[in-house]
């Protein structure tokens, strides 16, 4: 390979230029839920706490305002997939579903094959409503299971039950073929064979996509203040190799750390996500990441629902919705680019790097030489992958290229 390049010598002198813009998706955040689950940190308000209510109709229109104030930033890019993502999605009504489709439909190119996901709680299933959101085009569910086992649903202060969870199965496999299963793992007290249980019964339900997260406990979160007793590091491990096991022998394959799919079935919104794709985020607290030839740009929306509402629909006004904006400076992107394609099993392409952050490959040469010694990554002239131990070790992979910032 060339002689390695200090990344911020390339990038003192001219901004790293994208050949091509990469994919774009999209994804709209819907900030309520019925009630707080003491281990989330997601941007999602519990209904009727602090004046905290669903605003339905008002929320829609302040997205609808969103999307048509973000346009010129995308303008004419076709979107690949649409993510409705919470929160509880679920909550809204079907017909605000389709109004909001609609308007997505009439606004942006969206690809006539688009993934449209909704998140759905299983405590939030009515039959009728996943039919109304199928017909309104909804075309994936991700459901939120997290386990099957009664004690630790309410440990984890969910609004549902076991048998509401194999019900919300039942009901989406009628209305969807394309559904995915949140499970977590290392539960408060929860045994190996608990968490073996729980994912034999995913697999056995015949979903084409299950996603399996250890719990972590997050600050700003109950469980965070008050830590529950959970299983310790070695547990946790067995649990994450159990779990690789009984669904690769169930026939889905683990094709990013947490993720797990039937053939044909990867997570299109994921995978792009992954790829350093971009996305443009709408609603309360929404993220986005957008390039442009000579700048790639990350934006927050505001997180506080009246704060959004009131930017988009006061009177007269035509607030902006954006709390925060900044951009990628060249020496973030090769280490946000490499935090994101390492889960992924199967790596990326060497050219993506360029394609996607504007820099050479060279530019990170001793960082892949030094990762492939240590057994983190494997390589050829096309693909970098990251070897099984590099998967196990994520982050001691990334701390090699966390040096190309410095
Ligand atoms: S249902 Fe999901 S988004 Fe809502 S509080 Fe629980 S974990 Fe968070």
């Amino acid at each position: 390979m060339a002689t390695a390049i200090s990344v911020s010598s390339i990038f003192s002198t001219h901004s790293p230029k994208l050949s091509a813009l990469p994919t774009l998706s999209l994804y709209i955040h819907i900030p309520w839920c019925v009630k707080k689950c003491p281990y989330c940190d997601f941007n999602s308000h519990e209904i009727g706490k602090k004046g905290s209510s669903l605003l339905e109709d008002e929320y829609v229109s302040a997205l609808i305002r969103d999307l048509e104030m973000a346009l010129p930033q995308i303008w004419g890019r076709p979107v690949t997939s649409v993510f409705l993502g919470g929160g509880t999605p679920s909550l809204l009504s079907a017909q605000a579903v389709d109004k909001l489709l609609t308007h997505v439909r009439m606004l942006l190119p969206l690809e006539l094959s688009a993934e449209i996901t909704l998140e759905a709680n299983p405590g939030t299933f009515e039959a009728q409503k996943f039919a109304d959101f199928r017909a309104a085009g909804i075309n994936r569910l991700s459901i939120g299971i997290q386990s099957f086992n009664p004690r630790h649903l309410q440990a984890l202060g969910r609004i549902h039950g076991d048998k509401e969870a194999h019900h919300a199965i039942e009901i989406a496999l009628k209305n969807f073929d394309n559904v995915n299963l949140d499970l977590m793992y290392a539960l408060p007290d929860q045994t190996l064979e608990e968490a073996s249980h729980d994912i034999a019964l995913a697999c056995a339900s015949g979903v084409p996509h299950i996603s399996a997260y250890h719990l972590t406990l997050e600050p700003n979160t109950l469980f965070y203040r008050f830590p529950p007793s959970l299983p310790d590091d070695d547990l946790a491990a067995e649990m994450q190799l159990m779990i690789e096991q009984t669904v690769s022998s169930w026939g889905y394959a683990n094709y990013e750390i947490s993720a797990f799919a039937k053939p044909n079935y990867q997570s299109c919104h994921n995978l792009n996500y992954w790829q350093f794709g971009d996305y443009l985020g709408i609603g309360a607290g929404a993220h986005s990441k957008i390039s442009f030839q000579h700048k790639i740009i990350r934006q927050m929306r505001y997180k506080q629902p009246k704060q959004y509402l009131a930017k988009l629909l006061t009177k007269d006004s035509v607030g902006d919705p954006i709390q925060s904006e900044h951009e990628i400076q060249a020496e973030d992107r090769v280490f946000e680019f490499m935090m994101n394609a390492l889960r992924l099993t199967s790596g990326f392409q060497v050219d993506s790097l360029q394609a996607r952050t504007g820099m050479p490959i060279t530019t990170i040469q001793q960082q892949l030489e030094e990762a492939e010694q240590r057994n983190l990554i494997s390589w050829d002239h096309y693909r970098i992958m990251p070897t099984l131990t590099g998967r196990r070790f994520l982050n001691d992979l990334l701390q090699i290229f966390l040096k190309c910032k410095e």
